[in-house]
């Protein structure tokens, strides 16, 4: 377990990166990326290329490039996540 590992930034518990807690100077990746990557308003993307922004604006981009419209595929995926809620709960 890594019940110790709290984040620095944020003061929420670090799991998905606890390995890397040192490296990123005992914050979250995305925490560390927003305090000393990430240029700008924080919901945009930025320059640097790791940025969470920046990777879903190529995904996006590619998608219409091949005649999908993200947006579409989202509400889908929404959709699915309520119905399997609601299959869940009966
Ligand atoms: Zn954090
Ligand atoms: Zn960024």
């Amino acid at each position: 377990m890594n019940d110790s590992k709290i984040c620095i930034s944020c003061n929420k518990p670090v799991e998905e990166n606890a390995d890397s807690y040192e490296v990123f100077e005992k914050m979250h990746w995305l925490c560390f990326h927003l305090e000393f990557e990430h240029s700008g308003d924080p919901d945009r993307a930025c320059d640097d290329v790791s940025c969470p922004w920046f990777h879903i604006q190529i995904l996006k981009d590619k998608l219409s490039t091949l005649g999908y419209d993200p947006q579409g595929i989202i509400h889908e995926a929404i959709e699915k996540l309520c119905n399997e809620a609601l299959q869940h709960n009966k």
